[in-house]
């Protein structure tokens, strides 16, 4: 048995080591812009990702005003300069390529990391020659995640399926997935000594591919999740986020305004520390 003396300053070493940990990791604050929009800031360093998009309204989803989007095209704080765009898909409610160029226009150290399909649209943009030596586009659907560090933000990319949107085909009669070329990327970024999650509209049901990727070896200090990931116990992406993505918070994504979750409190901790449901444009958190 260990005497007394030695067990004090193994307890005093491990205080110091978790102090450490902790002193590691900087203070985070999110801000949500719209839909799956949100402007992550931490460490002196900013990233924006889904939420250049608008220009249009919706009773499906956050949309940003026109004063949102005043601020974004111009890159006037809080959106000055950014870091790092990232886009997960080309759909509108997730990218503007108009008003990504324009940001990317006036917001010079601006990197944008997207799929291939919303590169291509930035192609048009008459801004195009100007901005196409920051753009870093990762091919999609793969079958592993790509590693980089871009603005000293380090990132992992995993190139997965949009989460399906099942209709008749008129001329077979034959359900169809709507969305199943679309190509999609979710994101992990390593900031601030914090590893965050942006799924992007995965459908959170694929264990086999989260594994591969390695998912379930990391820490999570933050998933970004769709809220269709933590509707009930029974419900395989419930199951995933419980058993592969172990997020100590989650913000949810994709709601519609006003909707409320009908999870009781106690489900939800018993999934995360806290989940963070937004309700309004220009929400922000800090996280200490
Ligand atoms: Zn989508």
């Amino acid at each position: 048995m260990k005497n007394p003396v030695h067990l004090l300053v193994l307890g005093l070493m491990l205080m110091l080591s978790v102090c450490a940990e902790q002193q590691e990791q900087s203070p985070l604050t999110i801000t949500y812009v719209a839909n799956e929009g949100f402007l992550i800031e931490c460490d002196g360093r900013k990233i924006l990702i889904d939420a250049l998009f608008g220009g249009w309204e919706s009773t499906w989803c956050h949309v940003p005003p026109d004063s949102l989007i005043e601020l974004m095209t111009s890159a006037r704080p809080p959106f000055d300069n950014v870091d790092l765009i990232a886009v997960s898909h080309a759909h509108i409610d997730h990218c503007d390529a108009g008003i990504i160029a324009l940001h990317m226009k006036h917001n010079r150290r601006g990197i944008l990391v997207c799929p291939p399909h919303v590169a291509r649209r930035m192609e048009a943009s008459e801004d195009y020659p100007e901005i196409k030596s920051r753009i870093r586009v990762v091919p999609a659907p793969g079958d592993s995640a790509v590693a980089m560090e871009l603005a000293g933000i380090a990132l992992e990319v995993l190139p997965t399926r949009h989460g399906p949107y099942w209709e008749k085909d008129e001329e077979t009669g034959e359900d169809i997935d709507r969305h199943r070329n679309v190509q999609h990327l979710e994101f992990v970024f390593t900031i601030g000594g914090r590893t965050l999650f942006h799924c992007g509209d995965s459908s959170l049901d694929d264990f086999e591919s989260y594994r591969a990727f390695g998912m379930d070896r990391k820490h999570i200090d933050l998933g970004f999740l769709g809220w269709w990931g933590a509707w009930d116990d029974s419900f395989l992406s419930q199951r995933l986020v419980r058993e592969v993505i172990r997020p100590e918070r989650i913000i949810f994504m994709h709601l519609k305004p006003g909707q409320r979750i009908s999870v009781q409190p106690e489900q939800q901790q018993s999934v995360a520390r806290e989940v963070i449901v937004p309700q309004q444009v220009m929400e922000t958190w800090t996280i200490d």
